[in-house]
């Protein structure tokens, strides 16, 4: 396999600090441990490149870089007009290099290359842009003080922020935490999944390029219980910011509260419903289902991952979901053809299965599926559970995989009380005509984001996150800016206030 990262890796070859997390130290490509750590090609499990494996004593030295940009350093003492500037620089670098950010994505999270150069990568870009526009419209408020005081408040940038991500979404997700915190003037440390740290590292490669200051953006690569675990009980960092399960969130946000009490933002797992009702178009309600839960291998926290269809369409749409499963093309995800690559990991690849072997135990009926394809690398075909009940693992757990648990309702009541028994509450869909039906349902929901005749309709404007425990702090929008803000209230007497 070809590699596309172009001057990054040191002399022996390892792929490192690209950016400076040293003030003395423009480019440091070896970890404090010297350990490393292979990254591997799901289509093959096949190892693609070594790591610098970052410990607590690399997150020391990237927050006392990061802390010095921030406390010394001019990225937060620039206009937010230059801030944008810079941005939309790093932006344009990141549309000039679509294809190897793609490749790189596709060979170490197995996500489609054609998406990758359509969707995910252009995205990233535009969310850079996004807040590159807001960078100069930080405003605070004037206040109508009831004594006679003069008051306003002032949004001050939070610090040092830790981004700790996923490897499902590599760009995008690393953007939506670095786009907003660099608009509002934030230095900060990103530590990517361990299984997916190529992009990242090209990311602040370009970021260099585009004239982010030393010190404002550290990638420490590296693993959870040691890199992420530094981040988030760092005394130093001001905020931290995770994407990734509830089980790690919890993790997370205890060693925030033992450490120095840092502002802690989550966005965490999901298992959302999609409800359709007897008067939606079949064809375009199980094409809807099976992108819902399919996308991205159903390796993205909104999957439709549990299915509710009212009785009176149920035996028509099912048919329907399932030939268009069965269509659906599984396979390399540099071919244009295909419809989704391999799991992630070996380890994603076993838990899926055997969440399936699960499924089969507690008794649902399996239409469609259920098996790894292929002779190497981490393939499995879409599949279908039907008659899952709300207690089975199935229809509890989040997969994470292309794994969908339907199940028949009667009633409007019946389908929301089952759509809202789940601990998670991050999306929900719902797909019929009836305007009284699709008001009713979205209000009674308790979920992040609903949409109605459509699903994965993300925008940058419009934000997406968690209710219950798939989390709080919201991605996207101007309310993920505002999770990089400190509110300070100034106030002043005013003397013969003639009001
Ligand atoms: P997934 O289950 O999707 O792999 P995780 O929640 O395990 O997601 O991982 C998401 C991110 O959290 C990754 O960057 C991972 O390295 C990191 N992580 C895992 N364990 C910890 C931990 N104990 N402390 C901080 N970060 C962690």
């Amino acid at each position: 396999n070809p590699l596309w990262i172009q001057g990054i890796p040191n002399s022996s070859g390892i792929l490192g600090f690209p950016t400076i997390t040293h003030p003395q130290a423009p480019y440091i490509v070896e970890y404090f441990t010297g350990n490393t750590f292979e990254t591997i090609d799901p289509r093959t499990g096949e190892v693609i490149a070594r790591i610098a494996e970052g410990d607590k004593e690399d997150v020391d030295l990237a927050v006392k870089a990061a802390r010095h940009a921030f406390d010394d350093g001019q990225w937060p003492r620039i206009s937010g007009a230059e801030r944008a500037k810079r941005m939309m620089k790093f932006a344009d670098l990141i549309d000039q290099n679509v294809e190897e950010l793609a490749a790189l994505d596709t060979i170490d999270a197995g996500k489609l290359f054609s998406m990758g150069k359509t969707v995910d990568i252009p995205h990233a870009a535009s969310v850079i842009r996004y807040y590159a526009g807001a960078a100069d419209k930080i405003h605070g408020e004037v206040l109508k003080m009831s004594n006679a005081f003069h008051g306003y408040t002032l949004r001050e940038p939070i610090g040092v922020v830790g981004h700790i991500i996923p490897w499902n979404f590599p760009s995008t997700l690393f953007f939506l935490k670095v786009g907003p915190a660099l608009a509002a003037g934030c230095t900060m440390i990103v530590k990517p999944a361990e299984q997916t740290p190529l992009s990242a590292l090209y990311y602040a490669h370009l970021a260099k390029l585009a004239g982010i200051p030393d010190g404002v953006l550290n990638i420490i690569t590296g693993f959870g219980p040691t890199a992420g675990a530094a981040i988030s009980s760092h005394m130093d960092i001001d905020a931290v910011n995770f994407t990734g399960s509830t089980e790690v969130g919890r993790i997370v946000m205890k060693a925030a509260a033992e450490s120095n009490l840092k502002v802690v933002s989550l966005e965490l797992g999901g298992k959302s419903p999609l409800i359709i009702f007897d008067d939606a178009d079949v064809d375009m309600a199980a094409q809807l289902a099976l992108n819902g839960v399919l996308h991205n291998k159903g390796e993205i926290c909104v999957a439709s991952s549990r299915l509710f269809v009212q009785e009176g369409i149920y035996e028509k749409l099912v048919e329907k979901l399932v030939e268009k499963a069965k269509a659906w093309v599984v396979g390399d995800p540099f071919d244009p053809k295909v419809q989704h690559g391999p799991q992630v990991d070996k380890q994603q690849f076993e838990k899926i299965l055997s969440y399936i072997e699960h499924g089969k135990k507690e008794g649902a009926t399996l239409l469609t599926g259920g098996k790894p394809l292929g002779e190497k690398g981490y393939y499995i075909e879409p599949t279908i559970f039907a008659e899952v009940k709300e207690d089975m693992l199935i229809a509890k757990d989040e997969i994470f995989g292309p794994v969908l648990a339907l199940a028949k309702f009667k009633t409007i009541d019946e389908a929301i009380k089952r759509a809202n028994s789940t601990r998670y509450g991050l999306a929900a869909g719902i797909v019929t005509k009836d305007l009284n039906v699709a008001n009713t349902v979205s209000r009674s929901i308790r979920a992040g984001t609903i949409w109605i005749n459509c699903y994965f309709a993300f925008d940058n404007d419009c934000p997406v996150g968690g209710y219950k425990m798939s989390g709080f702090g919201r991605d996207f929008g101007l309310e993920a800016l505002h999770k990089y803000f400190q509110v300070k209230s100034v106030v002043t007497p005013i003397y013969n206030s003639p009001w």
